[in-house]
């Protein structure tokens, strides 16, 4: 059989149930090798508080650069107690913020898609939800979050002030709306975007150059406007409107929260950041599951890893181009819940509990 060119993967399982929900994506990955000569190269490191217990750093310089090389990271999760009353320098979380902002990773994509076997995992009515599949594009390296000036001083009146500021240019707002149109296109045609224009100018420059953008390249996508409170609201009160949406960095990080807990389970969504290109001109992404370290299961093998082995299917789909790969993987888990079987976060009535290992072991052999 003809090999394909090697692709390298580099896994960083991180802290708590990262190792456990990452060694699933391991089987999976050396199954498409074996089964279907791909051949992913993959590499694995330490990244988040087990770097710090070993190297005093919660990422090394050696990782870093490794990470800058890859084309495809595959992320656990980083955090956790032991770690809580480290220095701000020293935390986990500051590993995952390096990596996303000197692979400039601008924009995060959260599927938000409810499996009609768990519609009842949901907090909203069956009729709400079922069949739901909306796509939020959140910005990722501009925003409040890294907006100058920032910080805390004292002011006159023996008070202290608190000040981030929040900005957006031309380039980085085109940019995202690019990739949110794109991915329409494969999809339903629709996006949503999201800014409070009433209030803030940044807002108001965010509508302008997604309009103008549409009206230049994506005439054929059916665009909208939404304020971003409005849009908190209709998520709950009718989310299938939606296809997709893209949102700033702050209102993403709410919005795809709220999304993400329309479907019922964080041991189930995926995410993608997607990136500027690398030196051999690979567009740079890392995939995660949504969820922490989840430190109150460490250890225990209950940890859901669908949401990780989704986000391998976003790495086929998104990083590697083998849409066909991503179909089969994910028609795999579909397989499996449809067996009934479940990890212990979305177990229901009549339904067979299994462990992690037994998931990831079950989807393989769907895989077959
Ligand atoms: P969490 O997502 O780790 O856990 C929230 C709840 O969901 C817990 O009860 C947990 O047991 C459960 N849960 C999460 N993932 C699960 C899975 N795959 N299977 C079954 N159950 C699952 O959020 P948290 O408790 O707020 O945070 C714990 C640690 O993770 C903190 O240190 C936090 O900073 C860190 N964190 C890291 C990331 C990341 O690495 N990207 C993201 C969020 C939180």
């Amino acid at each position: 059989m003809i090999k394909v060119k090697k692709r390298k993967i580099l896994l960083l399982p991180g802290d708590g149930i990262g190792p456990e929900v990452i060694a699933e994506v391991k089987k999976i990955i050396n199954w498409f090798n074996d089964k279907k000569s791909l051949d992913f190269e993959i590499d694995q490191e330490l990244v988040g508080g087990c770097s710090y217990d070993k190297h005093g750093t919660p990422i090394t310089d050696e990782v870093f650069y490794k990470a800058l090389e890859s084309e495809v990271i595959m992320l656990g999760a980083v955090g956790g107690p032991t770690w809580d009353n480290l220095e701000f320098s020293k935390k986990p979380e500051r590993a995952l913020l390096k990596l996303r902002k000197e692979l400039k990773l601008f924009a995060n994509l959260r599927p938000a898609i409810c499996f009609k076997q768990l519609v009842d995992a949901s907090t909203l009515k069956p009729e709400v939800v079922s069949g739901l599949d909306i796509m939020i594009v959140r910005e990722l390296t501009g925003g409040i979050y890294f907006g100058e000036p920032r910080g805390i001083k004292p002011i006159e009146n023996g008070e202290r002030k608190g000040i981030n500021t929040h900005t957006y240019t031309t380039s980085e707002i085109t940019r995202v709306a690019r990739i949110a149109f794109d991915l329409a296109r494969k999809r339903s045609n629709k996006v949503t975007s999201c800014e409070k224009s009433n209030v803030m100018e940044a807002g108001q420059l965010w509508k302008e150059e997604v309009q103008e953008l549409h009206e230049k390249e994506y005439k054929d996508v059916e665009l909208s406007h939404m304020l971003a409170d409005n849009c908190a609201m209709q998520l709950l009160r009718n989310p299938k409107q939606f296809d997709v949406i893209v949102t700033d960095n702050l209102f993403g990080d709410m919005l795809s929260d709220q999304a993400s807990m329309l479907t019922g389970s964080l041991g189930l969504l995926p995410s993608a950041s997607l990136g500027a290109k690398n030196k051999d001109g690979e567009m740079r992404a890392m995939y995660e599951p949504i969820h922490g370290s989840a430190p109150d299961i460490a250890g225990k093998g209950i940890a859901n890893p669908i949401a990780s082995i989704l986000s391998f299917g976003m790495a086929l789909r998104y990083s590697l181009d083998l849409d066909k790969e991503a179909d089969i993987l994910e028609k795999a888990v579909q397989d499996v819940l449809n067996d009934g079987l479940r990890t212990k976060d979305i177990m229901s009535e009549g339904m067979k509990e299994t462990s992690t290992s037994a998931m990831g072991d079950a989807i393989i052999s769907k895989l077959q």
